[in-house]
């Protein structure tokens, strides 16, 4: 059965009734249908939050056979309920870009998913669309400001990095000309479009404690210079008000269900190579204010995801994650030991045993947290016993807890052995969460930590252009901001052909970018696409919608 055939055969409770569970009065819930509902932030407690178990779900370098985080958390999640531990699980929303695109929908798979997944995947409660509104209305005042005679800033449109946004993969927007059409109609510039996932209005909201962080956060986008060098944020063109208007809702987390009919908390998309992949600090808040663990995932491999969100969520929202669930399946490792895709179906050991550096580096990284990991197998049918038994090994040689979880074909009890060793990490008091840097150090040390202690890089090159935006930051004062790392998933290194565990490899900075607002710094190791195309044959091909309204083709 295909994972929306699946879905359909759950019947849904009412949310009320999921809030209940959760613990929110169903009187302040405000209801999007009846599966579907928001919740008020006055239920955020953060002393309370703060006494919750917060589990990281992140996995090895990804490869294009797939690794499951989210398939996981849900399976995670419903499995801790299983052994009677309240437990939510905090996601990220789905971009549309993605849906009609490859990769599919973001609401897991199998008997391990959100519901209502059709939902979830298209449009939701709106949340992308206010983001896009908010970031669309900057852009507007931008170009309204260059175009008038007598509020001028003088903003040399040639600085300006601010471009507008849109859900959905539409390569023909990347590079654009605005203004066209004579005095009337605005002074011409070139600019282009990202998908609203790389907006950084999605990473403010998403770093965000409250309307007046948000506010402030969206007053100190950094927009460009002058022509007498002078730099422009946000606030001088007077717009964060107004685009915190717009964004009162989608500040909001969102509260679904699971299959097994528990809470799950769905909030915010940023992308995972120039943002910081994860949910949002408000929708982690609310889950573990009312939860005993809360499970979340991180985009990508550990090296991107968990790194952002580890230094740059964690050490902003004040968060000291408990354990880290660390995703690999069989067919991921064979692929990073030389394996071809189209054979990763059958046994290999040999291939199995040469990806294992892959995962050795990933586990070595997590320590460097000071948190405690468990490997989580994700099954899949083509797996052999002696695969499976082959990182046992590996796993006991290194001294990390081990578990075959098989959420995706069973749900919760699928993953009770992996809920039991997150138990057990987090019952004795295993894990003891420090940063890997503190933000107070310079930039290039903040880099260099990154590159030579998660990627394993011998060293960092700057190019000129990487110079100057040193020397720009410098001068902007916002040397004390992390830095987001910009780089490809494929591999620990900044060539995505590098698989396994590259070494004597140099990381290449090309550029810095300033992501003031959302309050970090954005290093670009390479081509970091911001606005991705469609496949070929793309996913839309295969949706459909029939005269009753039911959905088909969405996975
Ligand atoms: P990630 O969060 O790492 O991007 P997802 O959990 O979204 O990955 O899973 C990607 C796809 O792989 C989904 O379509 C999901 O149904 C599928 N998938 C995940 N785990 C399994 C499994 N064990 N067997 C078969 N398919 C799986
Ligand atoms: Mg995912």
């Amino acid at each position: 059965m295909t994972d929306l055939q699946i879905a359909k055969t759950v019947t849904l409770k009412p949310i009320l009734e999921i809030a209940e569970k959760f613990g929110i009065n169903t009187d302040d819930i405000e209801m999007y249908g009846k599966y579907k509902a928001k919740l008020p932030l006055k239920y955020i407690d953060v002393e309370k939050a703060n006494k919750s178990n917060l589990i990281l779900v992140s996995a090895i370098s990804p490869t294009p056979a797939g690794e499951g985080k989210t398939t996981m958390s849900i399976g995670l999640s419903e499995g801790l309920n299983q052994l009677h531990k309240k437990t939510t699980v905090v996601l990220r929303e789905p971009s549309l870009g993605p849906v009609f695109g490859i990769k599919g929908g973001a609401t897991g798979g199998g008997y391990s998913q959100v519901l209502p997944m059709e939902d979830i995947n298209l449009h939701f409660t709106g949340d992308f669309a206010a983001i896009e509104k908010a970031h669309n209305l900057l852009a507007a005042i931008i170009d309204n400001n260059i175009q008038s005679k007598t509020t001028s800033l003088q903003i040399d449109p040639r600085t300006i990095g601010w471009k507008r946004v849109i859900d959905m993969n539409d390569r023909s927007l990347r590079r654009i000309i605005v203004g066209l059409g004579g005095t009337t109609s605005g002074v011409p510039r070139e600019t282009g479009f990202d998908i609203t996932a790389a907006s950084e209005i999605m990473a403010i909201l998403c770093l965000a404690k409250n309307l007046t962080d948000l506010k402030n956060r969206l007053g100190n986008i950094f927009i460009g210079y002058t022509y007498n060098k002078e730099p422009i944020y946000a606030k001088h063109l007077k717009a964060e008000g107004a685009m915190a208007a717009l964004l009162k809702e989608a500040i909001k987390p969102n509260l679904v269900q699971t299959i097994e009919g528990n809470p799950a908390i769905i909030h915010g998309g940023p992308f995972a190579n120039i943002a910081q992949g994860t949910n949002s600090v408000i929708a982690t808040l609310m889950g573990m204010t009312h939860s005993e663990y809360t499970v979340t995932e991180a985009g990508f491999g550990f090296d991107l995801g968990a790194e952002k969100f580890f230094d740059i969520k964690c050490q902003s929202a004040q968060l000291k994650p408990k354990a880290v669930v660390l995703t690999t399946t069989i067919r991921a490792l064979k692929y990073h030991g030389g394996a071809i895709l189209s054979s990763l179906t059958f046994p290999d050991l040999e291939a199995l045993k040469n990806g294992l550096p892959n995962l050795e580096k990933h586990l070595e990284n997590i320590d460097k947290f000071n948190v405690k990991a468990v490997i989580a197998i994700n099954k899949f049918t083509s797996d052999s016993d002696e695969e499976i038994e082959l990182i046992k090994q590996f796993a006991a040689s290194k001294q990390v807890k081990v578990a075959v979880a098989n959420v995706w074909e069973k749900g919760g009890k699928g993953a009770i052995d992996l809920a039991k060793a997150v138990i057990d990490i987090v019952e004795s008091n295993a894990s003891n969460f420090k940063p890997l840097y503190s933000w107070e150090s310079s930039v290039k040390d903040k880099i260099e930590t990154i590159a030579t202690e998660i990627y394993g890089a011998e060293y960092v090159d700057y190019t000129l252009k990487a110079k100057e935006d040193l020397n720009k930051i410098l001068n902007l004062g916002l040397n004390h901001l992390p830095v987001c790392i910009a780089k490809t998933q494929k591999s620990l290194s900044d060539n995505p052909k590098l698989l396994g565990r590259p070494k004597d490899f140099i990381i290449t900075i090309r550029e810095i970018e300033i992501a003031a607002g959302a309050g970090f710094l954005i290093p670009i190791t390479g081509d970091i696409m911001r606005m991705p195309g469609l496949p070929a044959h793309p996913a839309s091909e295969n949706i459909d919608i029939n005269e009753e309204g039911e959905i088909t083709g969405l996975f």
